[in-house]
């Protein structure tokens, strides 16, 4: 049977001079390989020209090089959000979302294939999980937008498909060789990590010594309520949540944001406003209100805007910070919770 090969965009540097030093190359090869891969973001082994023609043929004979590769680019008319379908090695799909703002350019990634977390509202946990994605695909949709568009990514958001803290062991290396200096050197406080709550978790990434920013998909304001929308929700309450926020901003100094997805007449009343008040109160905090994106078969219909902007006001008179998220690509189905590991059928416009 065929070896399988080496994920060797999965290497850390340190990792990957052990890797090169074992072909039998010197360690400033590994320096040179690890540019061409996640600075100058090289397709090929075959751009490396500063490497020896033997060198690049063995490469190319036992590692793999691109991991994603975009099969489909849709751009929204409403705002040139552009959506990416990738494809993977073996075959499966994933999305990711390219979002222009004055600040910057903002990629959003998927970490799973699917989903196992089943919030009843969104679309990427239709089919379950598939299976986690590896370092090198995560970094790859980036990489791969960047070269496509010739634009710099500034920020990434970890919001796609798939929940980051249940892939965890290869969320946290691709987050630290994103940041890296020998990387993109993406600052740590542009990268925005969203969960929907796994406190063991979230207690763990407060010691890994990294400063982005923590996003809860909270969408609830009482523990009932939440479980209705989101089975997570049986596993941790929402006062076990706050804590591990709590200790995560204490020890990262980073203020916590909090999405708020408004469903009509399910979590969006004055009432609710009012409760959630009282959880945040006194905390560093931000809060996001997304009206609901519609996706077919799933819980809910979208709030009113006379509601989300009344829910706004009352956050604001309690001393709560909280923005209406602008959504971004709703025309191609490339907002929150619209995304999904299947190949759609293709309009034909
Ligand atoms: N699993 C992670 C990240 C992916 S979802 C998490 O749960 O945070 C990104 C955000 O979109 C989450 O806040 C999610 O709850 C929200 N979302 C999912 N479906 C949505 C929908 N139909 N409309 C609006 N927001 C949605």
């Amino acid at each position: 049977m065929e070896q399988e090969k080496l994920d060797i965009k999965s290497l850390d540097s340190a990792a990957l001079e052990e890797a090169v030093l074992h072909m039998g190359q010197k360690a400033f090869r590994a320096r040179q390989l690890y540019e061409w891969m996640h600075v100058r973001l090289a397709s090929s082994f075959d751009e490396m020209t500063n490497l020896s023609k033997e060198f690049r043929r063995t490469l190319q004979e036992t590692c793999v090089m691109r991991c994603a590769t975009i099969i489909h680019r849709q751009v929204s008319r409403q705002d040139g959000t552009s959506k990416f379908l990738m494809e993977l090695a073996d075959g499966n799909v994933v999305e990711s979302v390219l979002m222009k703002y004055r600040h910057g350019n903002s990629v959003c990634i998927s970490t799973q294939v699917g989903c196992r977390m089943g919030c009843r509202f969104c679309a990427s946990t239709v089919g379950g999980l598939v299976r986690n994605l590896r370092t090198s695909e995560m970094l790859d949709q980036i990489y791969e937008i960047q070269r496509e568009t010739g634009e710099r990514v500034s920020h990434v958001i970890l919001m796609g498909i798939g929940e980051p803290l249940d892939n965890y062991d290869q969320v946290i290396p691709m987050i630290r060789m994103l940041t890296d200096e020998r990387g993109l050197h993406i600052s740590q406080r542009n990268v925005t990590l969203s969960t929907c709550g796994l406190v063991g978790q979230i207690d763990r990434l407060a010691g890994e010594d990294l400063t982005i920013t923590l996003a809860i998909s909270l969408h609830a304001s009482n523990d009932v309520l939440r479980r209705e929308m989101m089975p997570v929700a049986e596993r941790h309450s929402i006062q076990e949540i706050l804590a591990a926020c709590r200790n995560y901003l204490e020890k990262t100094g980073r203020r916590i944001t909090f999405e708020y997805s408004m469903v009509e007449g399910k979590n969006d009343s004055p009432g609710h406003a009012e409760e959630l008040s009282g959880l945040l109160r006194g905390m560093n905090c931000h809060v996001n209100l997304i009206p609901l994106n519609p996706v077919e078969g799933r819980m809910g219909q979208r709030s009113r805007r006379n509601r989300v902007e009344e829910f706004k006001l009352i956050l604001e008179k309690n001393h709560i910070n909280g923005t209406i998220r602008r959504e971004m690509g709703s025309d191609i189905d490339a907002a929150c919770g619209q995304l999904r590991n299947k190949r759609q059928r293709r309009e034909t416009t």
